[in-house]
């Protein structure tokens, strides 16, 4: 296996100020291969003092690093692309291995890593203050975006390398330093092999630094931290919730990415198969352990006798094995406990109605592609996020009926629609209440230099990609400057 034959300085160590070190907070964590259950390295614990000395380097290492030429962050940013490009066989295969995906997502992930440094790079040299007018006489406004100084950036386990990326490029490209705390499920990819891109490509000590350990130690401990500027969170909305009341307390901006339950609507006039095959990709891919996974297949009665059996179809003709080894379509979820969680939505939604078309069965983690039927609201499988390859279908009468239920939920990520009509599909599309909404596309689509994100219990903050990663990581500081004499009454 490629990593084996690399050098593996990361392996089971923090980095902090530009070295790799050993966590202080205990015996080191195992990393698993998520397929086989073997062991492909350790990662650190850290300790209090050790998040101490992390947050101390971001800090001392902040203004400096600010001060530098947008020439030379953008430099870094590109030398670290390249080195991905490089190394991409062995970052994806540590992706393949760690998060148990198939290839095509693992080089997906790295080559998205790779867009997020380049649109960053072309985020450092972007104008950073404006000249606005004055009701005063001889007085010159000027506002600039500053760096929010020392940023903390806490990763799920899903997509570990590009969810990092995206915070810890537009945030080091705009001044700021960073420290990273992975998901425990993938702290190599989250975050060792990120430490050792950025030391291999000349970063400067400090101003990323990696800290390992579980999030209801180290997590909450970064969250808390008084040194600590922003919390930037990808995950689930219930540790978002927590994480928004202890970084709130302590007054911090606060960015936050968090669950969905994404509807994928087919209106009566779709092309069937080709909406089943959209459909099938929405819920499947990766498990349906993302985000932007379709939750919800909203399906007009018109096509649903075909749109149901044609979407059973594909999941049948998956295959579902060891990603690393075999062709598969998709490989194992992450977890018992994710797996255990899933089961049950289904099982509890069984009780109450639904139905079985294709799968509904697993072999240790390996789950089958699972359609089910007459699936509705109320039902765990329609109110929660999945986070398997489960894909609920729910039939409605009207468009009107479909929007509803699209919209009836507290989450606002994404949404989906298929239809033979554009037209329609904006019309309806202009109706969703979602941060995103794709038409006669996937609900799980994602470019760096597009905002990326949600509405109420999907997301706090702002978004992600291009533009908004200015707003995000920045803050903003009116300067004035009176070049005529002011006079006041004292
Ligand atoms: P999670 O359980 O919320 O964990 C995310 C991160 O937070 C992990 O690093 C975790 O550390 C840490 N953490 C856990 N409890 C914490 C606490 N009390 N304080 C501070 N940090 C804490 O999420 P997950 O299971 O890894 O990922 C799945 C979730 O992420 C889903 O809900 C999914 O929808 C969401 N997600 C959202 C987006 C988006 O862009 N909106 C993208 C991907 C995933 P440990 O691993 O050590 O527990
Ligand atoms: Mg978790």
């Amino acid at each position: 296996m490629a990593i084996e034959t690399e050098r593996r300085r990361w392996d089971g160590k923090l980095y902090i100020d530009g070295s790799f070190s050993d966590g202080s907070g205990g015996e080191p964590g195992g990393v698993l291969e998520k397929a086989t259950g073997s062991r492909l390295g350790s990662y650190a614990v850290a300790s209090g003092e050790d998040l101490d000395r992390a947050v101390r380097a971001a800090r001392s290492a902040q203004p400096g690093w600010a001060a530098r030429s947008y020439e030379e962050r953008a430099l870094l940013l590109r030398q670290v692309a390249r080195a991905m490009e490089e190394r991409a066989d062995e970052l994806a295969d540590a992706i393949v291995r760690e998060t148990g995906s198939i290839r095509g997502k693992a080089q997906y992930e790295v080559h998205a890593s790779q867009n997020e440094l380049y649109e960053a790079a072309g985020l450092a040299s972007r104008a950073t203050a404006q000249i606005v007018p004055s009701a005063n006489t001889g007085k010159l406004n000027i506002v600039q975006r500053i760096p929010v100084g020392v940023v903390g950036v806490i990763t799920p386990w899903n997509f570990p390398l590009i969810l990092g990326m995206r915070a810890i490029a537009p945030a080091l490209a705009l001044g700021n330093t960073v420290v990273l705390k992975p998901a425990s499920y993938t702290p190599m990819t989250g975050g060792q092999l990120l430490a050792d891109l950025f030391e291999t490509a000349g970063a400067p000590a400090g101003i990323i630094n990696v800290v390992t350990g579980s999030g209801a130690d180290v997590g909450v401990a970064l969250a808390a931290h008084p040194d600590v500027d922003m919390i930037h969170f990808t995950g689930s909305s219930e540790v978002g919730r927590e994480i928004g009341a202890v970084g709130g307390r302590a007054l911090k901006k606060l960015s936050m990415e968090l669950g969905g339950n994404a509807a994928f609507v087919v209106l009566d006039d779709a092309d069937v198969d080709l909406a089943s095959m959209v459909g099938a990709w929405s819920s499947f891919h990766y498990q349906g352990q993302t985000c932007i996974t379709a939750n919800r297949h909203i399906v007009m009665r018109s096509v649903a006798d075909a749109y149901r059996a044609a979407i059973a179809e594909r999941a049948r003709r998956m295959t579902v094995g060891d990603p690393a080894g075999d062709d598969v379509s998709i490989g194992p979820v992450i977890s018992e406990s994710q797996r255990d969680r899933a089961h049950a939505l289904l099982q509890g939604s069984l009780e109450q109605g639904a139905r079985i078309v294709e799968g509904g069965t697993y072999d240790g983690l390996f789950y089958r592609p699972t359609v089910v039927d007459e699936v509705r609201p109320g039902m765990p499988l329609y109110d929660q996020e999945i986070f398997a390859p489960i894909a609920p279908i729910t039939v409605v009468d009207t468009e009107e009926e479909a929007l509803r239920l699209t919209n009836e939920t507290p989450y606002g990520l994404v949404n989906a629609l298929y239809t033979g009509d554009l037209d329609r599909g904006l019309r309806f599309a202009e109706r969703v209440r979602s941060g995103m909404v794709h038409i006669n596309d996937s609900t799980a689509l994602d470019e760096a230099h597009v905002p990326f994100g949600g509405l109420g219990a999907s997301g706090m903050g702002g978004r992600s990609g291009g533009e908004a990663n200015l707003e995000e990581f920045t803050e903003r500081r009116w300067i004035s400057l009176q070049r005529t004499t002011v006079h006041y009454p004292y």
